[in-house]
């Protein structure tokens, strides 16, 4: 049986169940956080992702895929604490999450030797811990596939030829990454099946996203209360169309959800509620509307819930 890393050591792949397949217990612009750390409140930060992933595993949520990489202020060992006291898996990755910086330490060393820190965090460690890294992250957004993005991309693709871990790719739908990210992955070599790009339920452009399963990837709709990207009743019927169109077995369906997230002043939250950019986002909503929601168009069954909830992120881990 092959077995997946988590924050707690390598598990079979038959014990992850219930997968949130993209959330984060914590997210943190990091090197501020490095620099002015006594502007954060550890106990607070942890304290909400307990909440979170305690919600979560109400819903029978067994295993959470935790995207946080470099910029993101990952940490394995904070995972590891929320693990530890939940009960609930984390699946940690390595990779650099820029939508176009690069730190000169990078920008001046080649695609390998950017690769080879990836390979040590799947194959030794994160951080000076034995904590591995189970898949591997980067992204595009709004600047597009960059030079410094292409080289990220690339040497993800390197990292994951060498290790067999899978990728997953942060995209951005509006100015339609996707392809050119599948390409790149493509040109270095990369299974299909080792690939999820992420976010594009931001897009209820079906032609777009079948476009890119049609090169056989998992596709994200994985923001799921981020109202301000795509509300979720366009969410819902691109969920739904997919569905029916039989795409099942290539659809992660999760939310993105921070427990904490530094990018805004704590006042923020509140008014992105009430004007409506977020709403109910957290580590339940899915469970709690999204599948009433697709059951009740007749989208969903058990079978598909499964396939989605279960199989997909344990084979697309696996692959
Ligand atoms: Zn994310």
């Amino acid at each position: 049986m092959p077995s997946v890393e988590t924050v707690q050591g390598p598990v079979e792949d038959s014990e992850l169940g219930l997968t949130l397949v993209h959330e984060h217990v914590r997210f943190r612009d990091e090197a501020v956080a490095a620099e002015w750390p006594a502007r954060y409140d550890d106990q607070l930060e942890f304290d909400a992702a307990l909440v979170a992933v305690n919600a979560a595993k109400q819903r029978g949520v067994r295993s959470i895929v935790d995207p946080t990489a470099m910029f993101g202020g990952r940490d394995v060992g904070f995972m590891k604490r929320v693990a530890d006291a939940t009960g609930v898996r984390i699946i940690a990755c390595t990779g650099i999450y820029s939508y176009d910086y690069l730190p000169h330490y990078f920008e001046n060393r080649d695609i390998d030797v950017m690769a080879d820190h990836f390979v040590e965090d799947i194959e030794v460690g994160v951080q000076g811990t034995d904590i591995k890294a189970a898949f591997l992250k980067c992204a595009a957004d709004a600047p597009g596939v960059t030079e410094h993005v292409e080289k990220i991309h690339r040497a993800v693709a390197r990292a994951s030829l060498q290790t067999g871990a899978s990728i997953m790719a942060h995209s951005m739908p509006a100015v339609a990454t996707g392809p050119r990210q599948v390409e790149i992955f493509e040109e270095e070599g990369v299974d299909p099946a080792k690939i999820q790009i992420a976010h594009c339920g931001d897009t209820d452009e079906i032609d777009y996203i079948e476009g890119l399963l049609a090169r056989g990837v998992y596709v994200g709709l994985d923001r799921y209360g981020l109202e301000m990207y795509l509300p979720m009743d366009r969410r819902n019927a691109t969920a739904a169309e997919l569905l029916r169109r039989g795409h099942a077995e290539r659809l992660m369906i999760s939310q993105d959800f921070c427990a904490t997230i530094d990018w805004f002043p704590p006042e923020a939250e509140e008014m992105f509620e009430t004007s409506g950019a977020i709403r109910n986002w957290s580590m339940t909503l899915v469970f709690d509307e999204v599948v009433p929601a697709l059951r009740e168009m007749g989208a969903m069954d058990d079978a598909s819930y499964d396939t989605i909830f279960v199989e997909n992120p344990r084979r697309w881990l696996t692959a």
